[in-house]
């Protein structure tokens, strides 16, 4: 274990192997011998790109803690990879239809990471997943190709429709995937009406369930998509209105972020079952769409942990690839375009948040009286006795004895028998033997159940400056874990062990989960702060849902965010910054008027002054750091 070198020399390597970077890293982010994680804009063996430069380079110019970092050369190498991956798992195999991917917009909305994956996406006809009416049109304004696919999910209305049908005249390659049955009739009327024919495809309702934090998208019980049922009926009715020569699409999705790839073969198989069926029907079909689900490695385990998967995207394709073939030749159907709607794993790399600590709250050794007075209670008394009596063999009982003797000293309290600082004293020794019971406990081989967490109940909280709610929603939502670490002063021996409080001062606005290469770990492995300089931590891999399903919480706002894009001789540029919401913004967010708000204070100040607690000059004093205020950033500024 590295950590026995911390009495030692403590190695830039040690810290690679404790945050597990390289795992979950995929060669773009390692740490390099200053002890900086390093952005490799061309994996592990090209330029190394240090963060804490890159901040430094932020402050200059006026950006304050937090910032969303984006590289912009992880979302062009994504979309490559996927590609590549695909198109030697194409060739190896010989199969015969393409492979075009999507990029459903749900998972990063945001303008300027939609038209990036428009333009790293072209030279693959990379095209885009829509689910609703905004959805398209963002879609379709920066969508410049006709071979790439516009895939339109998402209950569909006749406005909808009616954009779908336009953007088709305009030269989309879009696709009315029918999510429910009665959207077919709308959509036969309205291309009657336009006098278009739309490009059909349908949602399939599998069997199959995948493991997961969010697969009740997918399964038989799921609220999306047409039983086979319900898929004959469609067949049946298009044949009606000689319009089966419209049905080209079959699509499932399973869920996202699916780690195990057993899961992921079922749906192909069990989707390529369907596929050969519409074809037997005398559907065109052309196009076999399998949704997203491909995972994110966030733990770095490479296992079927929730976290992780047990694959890479090289087994991906080539499983996809083979179980589309094994069922379609055996009946002797054309092979199918493949299309996959990958999300997070397209952009989860792309995106760092960059934050600094505040302060840090410890547990110190405590200071214990000399003497007792003579009105000392029993069981401070006892406690006391408590901890000069631990050793390593009677260590649950001491645990014991010390949570009962303290919680009789609360009750005393609470009835007013005792006084505050007898209570404080008795709460000082209860500290005390946790501490030590915390030490002995090392030296045992088996260590009892109620102890195993005793070091979490010591661990430092460091208070870092960003909202949990606003930023890592899924990390509160749904337990999710990215991988968190400091990004400098590697080369030292972490001393700390740490969870993470934002500044929201909400219970719940905390990380007291971290990646670790045995599961999950409840602390992290932290520096002590220096006096006078900033102490930097990241939330890697954060590029996907966590911006758009971010809140308001406690009014905090959208962080700064930054895009660098790297050349190939390892220098960099800003090539975009957006400023984070000001007070005034995120006010009006909740449907305050900042100006009226400025009115309403001048009003307080205006009687402050003929009541002659203030003079006019102070107020205007005042009134000028209200307005500043309202412009300034909504996280804390130093
Ligand atoms: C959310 C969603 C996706 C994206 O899934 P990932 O696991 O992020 O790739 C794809 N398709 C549909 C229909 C979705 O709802």
């Amino acid at each position: 274990m590295a950590k026995n070198r911390a009495l030692q020399q403590w190695r830039v390597e040690d810290s690679i192997e404790l945050y597990g970077i390289r795992n979950w890293g995929a060669g773009h982010f390692t740490i390099s011998e200053a002890g900086e994680v390093v952005i490799c804009p061309q994996g592990a063996r090209g330029p190394q790109i240090s963060i804490p430069e890159i901040i430094a380079g932020l402050r200059a110019r006026g950006y304050n803690m937090p910032v969303l970092l984006r590289v912009e050369n992880f979302l062009d190498t994504r979309i490559a990879n996927i590609h590549e991956s695909f198109r030697k798992a194409i060739k190896n195999l010989s199969y015969k239809g393409a492979f075009r991917g999507v990029f459903p917009i749900k998972v990063n909305q945001q303008q300027q990471v939609v038209e990036k994956i428009a333009q790293f996406g072209a030279r693959y006809h990379h095209g885009f997943e829509v689910s609703s009416k905004a959805e398209l049109i963002a879609a379709v304004s920066l969508l410049r190709d006709s071979e790439a696919c516009l895939i339109c999910n998402g209950y569909k209305d006749e406005e909808f429709i009616d954009l779908g049908l336009q953007s088709q005249r305009l030269g989309c390659n879009l696709f009315f995937v029918l999510e429910m049955p009665g959207e077919l009739d709308v959509l036969i009327e309205r291309s009657r009406a336009l006098d278009v024919r739309p490009s059909i495809g349908v949602r399939a309702r599998l069997a199959v369930r995948a493991d997961g934090h969010w697969t009740d998208s997918g399964g038989e019980r799921s609220t999306f998509g047409l039983s086979p049922d319900q898929i004959v009926d469609v067949v049946d009715k298009l044949k009606t209105c000689d319009m089966l020569d419209c049905f080209r699409l079959l699509h499932y999705h399973l869920g996202s972020q699916v780690p195990n790839i057993r899961d992921i073969r079922t749906g192909v198989m069990e989707s390529s079952r369907l596929y050969v069926g519409l074809v037997q029907e005398g559907a065109p079909m052309g196009y076999l769409d399998l949704g997203g689900g491909l995972a994110v490695d966030y733990d770095g385990s490479h296992t079927n942990n929730i976290s992780s998967r047990n694959y890479t995207l090289d087994e991906y394709c080539v499983d996809v690839v083979e179980t589309i073939m094994s069922i379609l030749d055996e009946r002797q159907v054309p092979h199918p375009s493949i299309i996959t709607e990958s999300g997070r794993a397209t952009v989860a790399y792309y995106s760092v948040l960059l934050f600094n600590i505040l302060d840090v709250s410890m547990v110190e050794e405590v200071r214990l009286p000399d003497t007792m007075p003579d009105d000392t209670p029993e069981p401070v008394r006892n406690l006391r006795e408590v901890l000069s009596g631990i050793s390593p063999r009677n260590l649950q009982e001491c645990y014991n004895d010390a949570v009962y003797y303290r919680d009789e000293m609360r009750q005393l309290f609470f009835t007013g028998r005792v006084a505050l600082r007898q209570r404080t004293t008795a709460e000082r020794f209860f500290w005390a033997i946790v501490m030590r019971i915390a030490r002995e406990k090392g030296k045992l081989k088996n260590v009892p159940r109620d102890l195993e967490d005793i070091d979490v109940s010591l661990a430092d909280i460091y208070y870092g400056n960003f909202s949990v709610f606003q930023s890592l929603p899924d990390s509160w939502a749904i337990d999710q874990l990215f991988p968190v670490m400091p990004v400098h002063r590697l080369n030292e021996f972490p001393s700390r062990q740490g969870i993470i409080s934002d500044i929201t001062c909400d219970s719940d606005g905390r990380i007291d989960h971290f990646i670790d290469s045995q599961g999950i770990k409840p602390t992290l492995d932290l520096h002590l702060l220096h006096d006078g300089e900033e102490y930097y931590l990241g939330a890697f891999l954060v590029g996907a849902y966590q911006e758009t399903l971010g809140d308001l919480h406690n009014l905090m706002g959208d962080t700064n965010v930054v895009s660098i894009r790297a050349a190939d001789d390892g220098t960099y540029e800003y090539v975009r910054e957006i400023r984070g919401d000001s007070v005034a913004d995120i006010l009006s967010y909740v449907e305050y008027e900042p100006r009226r708000i400025l009115e309403d204070l001048r009003v307080t100040a205006e009687k402050a002054v003929r009541d002659g607690r203030i003079s006019p000059s102070e107020r205007f004093a005042i009134m000028q750091t209200f307005e500043d205020g309202l412009r300034g950033y909504t996280y804390f500024e130093r």
